[in-house]
């Protein structure tokens, strides 16, 4: 190590990467443990994309109609298409009550019943109102919350430090390497416990709802690591991005009597699930908003359709739904008061990610074995609790009981462990990596053109729907995109804010990543969940109840599916879903 790099290395307990609602509940879980912790964030703390959600987290606490735990379990299980591990989702719904009355006691702003009781708003395949939330700002005021209680409680924040390699050896997690994007330079942190909650994938795809830091990073590093991502097919497509924009308008629009309507004006749930109406579950209704839209119902024969607020009136919408009003104002001129509002399907969460078992671990195989100090939790993780399709709300309960429980799970193991040894040279990875895009040789490529090219293309052949032929252009595409971006220099050769670098850094990520979700998407000759094959369109439960475990390797990607779902089949069997 040269001596100026050693003034860069830190040696600190815990490392979290990410500081939305996973990263920082269990940063402040190791904290109240006592133990010293470094969160690492590209992005601001409060800038997380978690901020960014509207409708709710999810706990069956019975607030404003009967609900139990039990039907809790029953609708995350059927929502995820069976494909949810049950053990998992049996700890998630026991625990959700917990980090929702903790919430309460940091003093997070909830919405009250007239009685003074948390409030509780119904969501897309829940059967009772679960959704508490603070008007449609609720990751707003969580991650402000959280945030203020990591600050009182002493956590050491490096912000605008993106993590460029992660430092594992012997399948144990030695800490990682992160670029100061404020500075410029490298900088190890040599840590006992390591947690990974860098969110979403969403960038992968052109119309999302995702925010711009999502590009999902630490999978693409996990990969890098020779060890396996799970389940990355599955992809939630959200019946409401506002159109061309793919600005998520919350499910809440819906929750609170919204209606969705065709170019004929019919609200045309009627015909996909006469029950539920706009509240079936989100891959549900996006396959009918695009059905409609391909048939030639959309409005005005263009590829939207409409969400109708007009009859729920003004001060509902304003009490209840004032963001909602705000973004589609802002950002389409429609006055949702006077007027419906055009809305297409966006990606919007990603099911798959790294995998770990029920307590957080990152496991390497099928048989479930640990990478020995190495967590993970949010939407980056893959436990797996939402299988194949998420339930609304589900998520920011998850990010923040599974980081509570990470963190609880990193102390232990940090009280009885100690530093393990780095290898010679932790940096050269990183280093070469950065070295080659400043320097670019006689590259000529722009990232940003293959940026646009991959997100444009994964939108149209790994949308909402998909098919072998496609998926398999699809894939072509992306290994030459692959090729094409050995060749990218960039134009600003400075270290302190390069955000040339940071992006160019992150368009790697999404093509290293995105050749598993496609890859996972052919070879799963089935439909379930978010993943629906026109040329398979029947869920296959003797081939595919299964989970995805995907490798990179010099010759592709490498797939299996016997990693198996957990399920109680004496209380919750495989039934077909219907709403
Ligand atoms: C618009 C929108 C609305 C939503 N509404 C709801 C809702 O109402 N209810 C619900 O349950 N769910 C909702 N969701 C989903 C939910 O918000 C997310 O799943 C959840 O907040 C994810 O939290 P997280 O902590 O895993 O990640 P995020 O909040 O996305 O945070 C990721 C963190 O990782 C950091 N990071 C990323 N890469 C790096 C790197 N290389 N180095 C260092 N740091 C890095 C970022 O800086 C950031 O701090 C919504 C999602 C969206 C997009």
């Amino acid at each position: 190590m040269k001596p100026e790099e050693a003034r860069s290395v830190h040696q600190i307990d815990a490392v979290v990467v990410g500081a939305g609602l996973a990263g920082l509940r269990a940063a402040l879980e190791l904290a109240r443990n006592g133990i010293e912790v470094a969160v690492l964030t590209k992005v601001y703390p409060t800038r997380s994309h978690s901020g960014a959600a509207q409708g709710g987290i999810a706990a069956a606490l019975a607030n404003v109609a009967e609900d139990s735990l039990e039907l809790h379990m029953f609708d995350t299980i059927k929502g995820s298409d069976y494909l949810g591990d049950q053990n998992v989702i049996e700890l998630f719904v026991q625990e959700a009550r917990k980090t929702v009355y903790d919430f309460e006691h940091m003093g997070v702003p909830f919405s009250r019943t007239e009685d003074g009781r948390i409030n509780q708003r119904p969501f897309g395949g829940h059967s009772s109102p679960r959704a508490c939330f603070s008007a449609d700002i609720t990751g707003h005021v969580l991650l402000h919350t959280l945030y203020e209680q990591c600050v009182r409680h002493r956590v050491h924040f490096y912000n605008e430090f993106q993590v460029v390699s992660l430092v594992i050896e012997d399948h144990v997690s030695r800490g990682v390497v992160a670029w100061d994007i404020r500075h410029g330079g490298l900088h190890l942190f040599h840590a006992k416990a390591v947690l990974l909650a860098t969110g979403g994938y969403g960038r992968a795809f052109k119309i999302t709802s995702n925010a711009h830091a999502n590009t999902g990073d630490s999978l693409s590093l996990i990969l890098e690591a020779g060890l396996p991502l799970e389940d990355m097919e599955f992809v939630q497509f959200h019946p409401t991005g506002l159109y061309k924009h793919g600005i998520l308008l919350s499910e809440a629009a819906r929750g609170e009597g919204g209606y969705l309507l065709n170019g004929k004006g019919d609200r045309f749930m009627a015909t996909y699930a006469k029950e539920k109406m706009e509240l079936a579950p989100r891959d549900l209704v996006s396959r009918a908003e695009q059905t409609e839209i391909n048939e030639g119902r959309g409005v005005d024969g263009k590829d939207y359709v409409c969400l109708d607020l007009r009859h729920l009136g003004r001060e509902k919408i304003m009490d209840r739904l004032p963001q909602v009003w705000e973004l589609a104002l802002n950002y389409l001129k429609v006055d949702a008061i006077e007027a419906p509002v055009p809305i297409q399907p966006t990606a919007h969460y990603s099911m798959g990610g790294i995998p770990a078992n029920i307590h957080t671990e990152v496991i390497f195989n099928a048989s479930g074995d640990v990478v020995a100090g190495l967590y993970t939790a949010g939407e980056a993780s893959c436990l797996s609790l939402h299988g194949a399709n998420r339930l609304g709300t589900n998520s920011l309960q998850d990010a923040a009981t599974f980081g509570r429980l990470a963190g609880g799970r990193m102390a232990d193991f940090i009280r009885q462990a100690g530093f393990s040894s780095l290898p010679a040279n932790p940096l050269d990875r990183a280093r070469d990596r950065i070295g080659h895009l400043i320097s670019g040789g006689n590259g000529r490529e722009r990232h940003a053109l293959i940026r646009e090219e991959l997100q444009q293309n994964m939108t149209r052949h790994a949308g909402v729907f998909r098919n072998a032929e496609g998926l398999k252009q699809l894939l072509q595409t992306v290994r030459e995109l692959q090729e094409r971006y050995r060749n990218v220099r960039i134009d600003d050769v400075n270290h302190p804010f390069n955000l040339d670098l940071m992006e160019a850094l992150e368009v790697g990520h999404l093509l290293n990543f995105s050749e598993v979700i496609v890859e996972g998407a052919l070879v799963r000759t089935e439909s379930r969940g978010a993943h629906f094959r026109t040329d398979y369109p029947k869920r296959n439960d003797q081939n595919w109840l299964a989970h995805t475990l995907a490798w990179k390797t010099d010759s592709g990607v490498h797939l299996n599916h016997d990693k198996t779902v957990v399920i109680y089949m004496d209380r919750f069997p495989p039934q077909e879903r219907k709403y």
